[in-house]
C-alpha cells in the first residue's frame, strides 16, 4: 500500500468507527461490505479520494446528482434487513455505490447466482454508463444489472408480477410508486424518502398478503424512520417537471 491508500483506509476506518459509536452502523455484514466496496471508486473522475470518507453527499460531476452521505446509506441498508440470496430493486443508481454495497451483502454466499440479484434503474444515460463502469471495476457486474429507464414504473416497467424481496428508492418521491408496491413479495420491504422537494421522511413499508374468503388482501405497515433530503425522483409516478 502506498501512503495515499494507507491514509484513505484509515479515514475509512475512522468513519466506520464513528458510525458504529453513533449507533447507526449495527450489522456485521454491512460493515464488511463498507470495507470491501470503496466509496472512492465511485467518485466522479478528478475528485480527490479524500472526499470519500467525509460523512457528506458528493456531487456527481455536472449531472446535478449526488452520492448519498455514508450515514444515510447505512441507515437505509440497516432498515432494508438484507440477507444472502435476496432479490433487490434499486431506483436511482447514481454512482452505483449503494447498488454495489447491496450486491456485496446479498451475494455473500451465492457467488454463482444464475441471474443478477440486484436490478438498479437510472434515468440519466450518462450515469448508467458511469455506474456500470464502477460496478464492473469492483467485480460485481454479474450480480448487478443496471437498467436505463423510468424507475417509477418498476422493472419490468408496469409489471404487477411479484419479483423482489426488497425495493429501495434513493430519490425523493411524493409517494411510493404503485408498481413498486405491486412488485414486492409478501413480507417484502420497500424504503423510500417520501415527501416534498425540500424535505422528506425516510419511510419503510412492509407488505403482507393475507388470504381472506379465497381472496388475497394486502396489508401495508408503514414506519417513519428519519427526516432526510434527497434529489427528486423524476418520472411518471414521481415528480413531473
Ligand atoms: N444511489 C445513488 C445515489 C442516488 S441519487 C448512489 O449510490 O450513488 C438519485 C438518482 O436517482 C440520480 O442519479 C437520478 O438521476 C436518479 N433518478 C431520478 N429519477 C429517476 C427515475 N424516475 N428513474 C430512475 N432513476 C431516477
Amino acid at each position: 500500500m502506498n501512503s495515499g491508500s494507507v491514509e484513505i483506509s484509515s479515514s475509512r476506518e475512522r468513519l466506520l468507527r464513528s458510525l458504529r459509536s453513533e449507533g447507526i452502523l449495527k450489522t456485521k455484514g454491512i460493515e464488511e461490505a463498507l470495507r470491501k466496496i470503496h466509496r472512492e471508486d465511485f467518485l466522479w473522475s478528478g475528485d480527490h479520494a479524500t472526499l470519500a470518507y467525509l460523512d457528506e453527499p458528493v456531487p456527481l460531476g455536472e449531472t446535478g446528482q449526488t452520492i448519498s452521505a455514508p450515514h444515510m446509506v447505512v441507515i437505509m441498508l440497516e432498515a432494508l434487513d438484507l440477507y444472502s440470496g435476496m432479490k433487490v430493486l434499486e431506483i436511482g443508481t447514481g454512482s452505483g455505490y449503494n447498488a454495489a454495497l447491496i450486491a456485496q451483502i446479498v451475494s455473500d454466499e451465492v457467488k454463482e447466482a444464475m441471474e443478477p440479484l440486484v436490478i438498479t434503474v437510472e434515468r440519466d444515460e450518462k450515469l448508467v454508463e458511469f455506474a456500470s463502469r464502477n460496478i464492473a471495476r469492483v467485480g460485481l457486474e454479474k450480480v448487478v444489472k443496471v437498467v436505463h429507464a423510468d424507475g417509477t414504473l418498476g422493472y419490468p416497467e408496469r409489471s404487477e408480477t411479484i419479483a423482489y424481496d426488497r425495493i429501495i428508492v434513493t430519490a425523493a418521491t411524493p409517494r411510493v410508486p404503485y408498481y413498486l408496491l405491486k412488485q414486492l413479495k409478501a413480507n417484502g420491504i420497500v424504503i423510500a424518502p417520501v415527501g416534498n422537494l425540500s424535505f422528506q421522511t425516510l419511510t419503510k413499508i412492509r407488505r403482507t398478503l393475507k388470504q381472506e374468503d379465497g381472496k388475497e388482501r394486502e396489508i401495508l405497515e408503514k414506519e417513519k424512520l428519519i427526516e432526510c433530503m434527497f434529489v427528486p425522483l423524476i418520472g411518471e409516478q414521481g415528480y413531473r417537471f
